[in-house]
């Protein structure tokens, strides 16, 4: 169950899908860290247990990503082990100033979801905005009914967020609703409509987005106390504000909150800022060390961030779309032929690569993790990679112990600088650990690292077979 497998080992990503099966025992609980993660409420009397642990993304469900994708997708689709089932691939933007401009890349998002509600195909859309009025946090899932509501909750929220909420409106109140969602998110919606018919009748559509990891709340706090904005005193950030003079992937973060100066608005470029590098894993949950899906493959279509070099010298942002159903694929190739989209075929190659160092991280970097979990015979997810050591040399292996020991003691070393009122007990503490870990990703130390352990090899080599 989940208590002895999930949620004791902290893979519990907080979605709160295993909320919404019928006598769950679960509630959705907020930590001092800034995680969702779900708690037992109920204890062991008569709640459907085996329920919330078949729809959770992390169990041992005999359903991984390519099973469930495969049922949806499998008959009319092609397949690439790394994006998964797909009728095509696409880099472009919609050719809307407004919309672009307020979107995180080209806004393929929003358009899409306006363009399902304006055609009669949905009623609502399920996706992340601002906070409801009752919440402490800065965002929350929320239903969109108007192509109003739905543009001004466009833009990447790196934020925790939970479904339980949406999830339980879904139950009460039919409609047609579009969900987005992370890949995590999106495949415990799939699972949660093999639990329940309503939930499937009711959600005919997923989307997903890319996905490098989720953050914690403590990932606003970081960049928002740089800028003199003490934790729990920010009130907005835009996460991707476009700077119009600079790559795609030189983006500002906006934010709103209370200085020492009064309440103040502030951008700063995201790459100046400490914790900015996703590499390093700064407040990213544990779940998502352990997770092999990027793009969403249980998804209808899914959509990320064009980084690659044609694309990237674009301030104004460009998507990267994948298609899996074919009435979506129908309104994308409308969408084309009105010259409402701006898109190119991309081959699934050149999609890969722009997201090289995720695929890395979440192929060879997760093989190596499952490896160790194993090593001690501690219970880990099912994964879809094995286990394996020795496809890694030693230095790539200590660029993903790095990591992981980066992301553990982000999130405490963070608590005790908010009780120790001192930002830079943070940095002091982390800031070996980042330098260290670029040491060793600088090609020239790994080259020299190389070189010095061949010839160690040599002499040893050497040594024995000297004639004594
Ligand atoms: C945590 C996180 C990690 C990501 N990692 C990558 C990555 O590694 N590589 C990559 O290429 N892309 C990544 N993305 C996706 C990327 O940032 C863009 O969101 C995506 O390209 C869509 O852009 P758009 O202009 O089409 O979306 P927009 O038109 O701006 O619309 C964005 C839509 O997503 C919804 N949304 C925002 N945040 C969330 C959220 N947390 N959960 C669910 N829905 C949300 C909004 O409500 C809106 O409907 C990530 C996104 C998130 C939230």
């Amino acid at each position: 169950m989940l208590e002895d497998t999930v949620l004791r080992g902290g893979y519990c990503v907080g979605c709160g899908a295993c909320t919404a099966v019928e006598h769950s025992p679960y509630k959705m609980a907020f930590s001092q860290y800034g995680m969702f993660s779900a708690e037992n409420v109920a204890g062991d009397g008569q709640v459907n247990r085996l329920g919330a642990y078949r729809v959770c993304p992390f169990s041992e469900s005999d359903k991984c990503e390519s099973r469930i994708a495969s049922t949806l997708y499998g008959s009319a689709c092609n397949y690439d082990e790394h994006v998964g089932y797909y009728q095509n691939c696409y880099a472009g933007f919609v050719n809307d100033f407004g919309l672009r401009s307020n979107s995180s890349s080209g806004g393929m998002v929003t358009w899409l979801s306006q363009k399902l509600l304006r055609e009669g195909f949905i009623s609502a859309v399920i996706h992340v905005g601002m906070r409801r009025e009752s919440d402490k946090n800065l965002f929350s899932y929320c239903v969109s009914f108007d192509e109003e509501q739905i543009f001004a909750r466009s833009k990447t929220r790196y934020y925790p967020i939970e479904m339980s909420v949406v999830l339980d409106h879904v139950r009460r109140v039919p409609g047609r609703y579009l969900f987005v969602g992370l890949p995590c998110f999106s495949k415990a919606v799939r699972l949660l409509q093999e639990e329940d018919r309503q939930y499937k009748e009711r959600i005919p559509y997923v989307f997903s987005l890319f996905c490098g990891h989720l953050k914690s709340s403590r990932f606003s706090d970081n960049f928002a106390w740089q800028q003199g904005i003490f934790p729990g005193t920010l009130s907005e950030i835009d996460f991707r504000h476009k700077l119009p003079d600079r790559l795609a992937s030189d983006y500002a973060v906006e934010m709103i909150g209370e200085t020492e100066e009064g309440v103040r608005r502030i951008v700063s470029p995201a790459r100046k800022m400490f914790g900015s590098n996703w590499g390093h894993m700064f407040f990213a949950y544990k779940a998502c060390d352990y997770c092999d899906d990027i793009v969403g493959e249980c998804s209808d279509a899914s959509f990320g961030d064009a980084w690659l070099p044609q694309f990237v010298n674009d301030p104004k942002g460009t998507s990267i779309v994948i298609t899996r159903n074919i009435e979506i694929q129908n309104l994308v190739a409308i969408g084309m032929r009105k010259k409402e989209l701006m898109l190119y075929d991309i081959s699934n190659d050149a999609l890969v690569r722009s997201q090289a160092g995720n695929f890395r991280h979440r192929r060879d970097g997760l093989s190596y993790r499952l490896y160790k979990l194993e090593q001690k015979g501690i219970w880990h997810p099912p994964k879809r990679v094995q286990a394996r050591y020795s496809h890694l040399d030693q230095t790539r292996r200590a660029i993903y112990d790095l990591r992981q020991r980066i992301r553990r003691e982000s999130h405490t070393l963070f608590l005790k600088a908010i009780e120790n009122r001192d930002y830079n007990y943070f940095v002091r503490h982390l800031s070996p650990l980042t330098r260290r870990h670029d040491r060793l990703g600088q090609p020239l130390i790994r080259g020299a690292l190389g070189r010095a352990k061949r010839l160690a090899l040599g002499l040893l080599h050497r040594l024995k077979t000297v004639p004594k």
